[in-house]
């Protein structure tokens, strides 16, 4: 602890976000950086806890309580107030492969956790570790490192999102030849397809995909095992399996007008919108164009909230986000205390570009909606919805009921459906013969990975279910070390 004062000395601050009102007029990365010695200074914060919740990494109340890669987190927050960027560096790396994609867009459960935000605003854990990897790369101490030797032994890692380039990083530094098979054109899943470029700039997953193949990782796009390729052939090739091909499925709204023109899945618009930001700069026109358009997203979360910048940055004409939860509390809840990660009212970055452009936060609550409306043409003309009460649940029914004379209609001309996923698709369960649990993702206990099949291991979203990037790479690194103790009889794999 460099600073045995600093948190009572320094206030709070988090890197940047660029004006609202001008970075939705184009497609970079809204995030900006604090200087130097203001990170130093917010390092000094760190209380250098006797018994630090930052890195515990459990569950509470369902949710992530404290980083679940166990980051050494107030060692390079002190690492870093004494300016030794490149130790606090190899720190980091010991825990993460990954800092510069959780640095940017992890929610970071950590500091819902720092002891400090028990009495003051938390440590800014997440701005610290961002600028620990881009000063990494900057000052070129960033590369691939190959193993010594090769074990002789073939993996097949199927799906190339945070679990699969975590898993791959990890087997390929354990001397195993890894394959990593991807459907899409490009690697890295929801890095690369999910997440929009403004969030997190495409070149930045490049970079490391890049670094992964100098260490010997084979990548093979455009094949879908269990399409393309048979798994059956894909297992007989290979020592062992990691499927790590995410939580593909989403949640449908079987209402009245689905059918309707107009009426898209999230992942349809965000991933066709990279795809072709990447291809031509939008200019191949294979993109579902929100320009002049009523939009309405129908859910939250990142998804939800990734519909909104989006849309914003087409020019859409109006914005609206419904969310069938009430509007959560301004504070913590007294049934949801420290440490547990903290259910508060949260403006995201979506949220705020609409409120900067239409001037109003984009969000109607406690919200259902009831049919999609059309024209003679079959195109969405509109939603009709009403307002629910939780306060007064449906006997036998849903927990809320709907508020007598609520009903209204928006008008709409497309609309995007964020209202979670339900598990991988089943292509590979059936074909390989794999158990799946009550929610139909792979079943494969926690910390073990192995599936029901001999050789074959799961892990990320398509065992644990929709979640988040630092949940992927930490599965992505466990499920190695249990897939590399599979293969060798023991392992050094952390
Ligand atoms: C729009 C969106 C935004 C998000 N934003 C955030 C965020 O800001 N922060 C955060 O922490 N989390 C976020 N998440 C959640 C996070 O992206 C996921 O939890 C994480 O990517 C899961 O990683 P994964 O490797 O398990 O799967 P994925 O990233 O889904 O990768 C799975 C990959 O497998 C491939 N695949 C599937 N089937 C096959 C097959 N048969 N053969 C070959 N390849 C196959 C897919 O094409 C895909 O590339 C977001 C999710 C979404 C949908
Ligand atoms: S809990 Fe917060 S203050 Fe304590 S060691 Fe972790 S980051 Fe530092």
């Amino acid at each position: 602890m460099g600073k045995p004062t600093g948190f009572k000395e320094f206030e709070r601050e988090v890197a940047p976000e660029r004006d609202p009102s001008l970075r939705i007029l184009d497609w970079n990365e809204f995030h900006e950086e604090l200087p130097v010695e203001q990170l130093q200074t917010q390092g000094a914060r760190c209380m250098d806890c006797g018994v630090p919740f930052c890195h515990t990494g459990g569950l509470m109340a369902n949710m992530a309580a404290g980083c679940p890669l166990h980051n050494l987190i107030p060692e390079w927050n002190d690492l870093v107030y004494r300016d030794m960027w490149r130790e606090a560096l190899d720190r980091l790396h010991k825990t993460n492969n990954f800092p510069e994609f959780t640095g940017r867009v992890c929610p970071a459960p950590c500091e819902g956790s720092c002891v400090l935000g028990i009495t003051s605003p938390p440590v800014a854990i997440k701005s610290i570790e961002c600028a620990i990897i881009d000063q990494g790369f900057e000052r070129g101490w960033v590369d691939g490192r190959p193993p010594k030797t090769r074990t002789g032994k073939k993996v097949a890692v199927v799906g190339s999102g945070p679990a699969g380039l975590a898993a791959a990083a990890q087997l390929n530094q354990a001397g195993h030849h890894v394959t990593v098979y991807e459907r899409s054109d490009r690697i890295g899943g929801l890095l690369m397809y999910g997440i929009p470029n403004m969030k997190l700039e495409k070149w930045i997953v490049e970079r490391r995909v890049q670094l992964l193949r100098d260490e010997g990782v084979q990548f093979v796009t455009n094949t879908e095992i269990g399409v393309d390729i048979p798994a059956a052939d894909v297992q007989r090739d290979h020592d062992a399996m990691v499927l790590c091909v995410g939580s593909t499925r989403p949640r449908d709204l079987a209402i009245p007008g689905r059918e309707l023109q107009g009426v898209h899945f999230a992942m349809e618009f965000l991933h066709a919108n990279t795809r072709s930001l990447l291809d031509s700069n939008l200019e191949d026109g294979n993109y579902i164009n929100a320009q002049d358009k009523d939009v309405i997203v129908i859910g939250g979360g990142d998804t939800g909230n990734d519909c909104l910048g989006t849309s914003m940055r087409h020019g859409c004409r109006s914005l609206v986000n419904f969310e069938i939860v009430p509007r959560p509390p301004d504070e913590r809840a007294p049934q949801n205390p420290w440490p547990q990660w903290p259910r508060i009212f949260r403006v995201d970055y979506g949220h705020e570009e609409a409120e900067a452009k239409f001037g109003e936060d984009p969000r109607v609550f406690s919200i259902e909606t009831l049919e999609f409306l059309g024209n003679d043409e079959g195109r969405l003309t509109g939603l009709k919805t009403c307002l629910v009460d939780w306060s007064k649940p449906t006997p036998n029914g849903p927990p809320f009921s709907r508020v007598p004379n609520s009903e209204r209609v928006f008008p709409a001309d497309l609309v995007f459906l964020a209202l979670g996923f339900l598990g991988p698709e089943p292509v590979l369960a059936e074909q390989l013969g794999l158990a799946t649990d009550g929610r139909s993702n792979f079943q494969a206990e926690y910390g073990q990975y192995a599936t029901n099949v001999p050789g074959v291991f799961a892990c990320g979203d398509c065992r644990r279910g929709q979640s988040l990037i630092v949940w992927a790479i930490n599965e992505g690194r466990e499920a190695a070390r249990e897939c590399d103790r599979h293969l060798m009889g023991k392992t050094q794999l952390p």
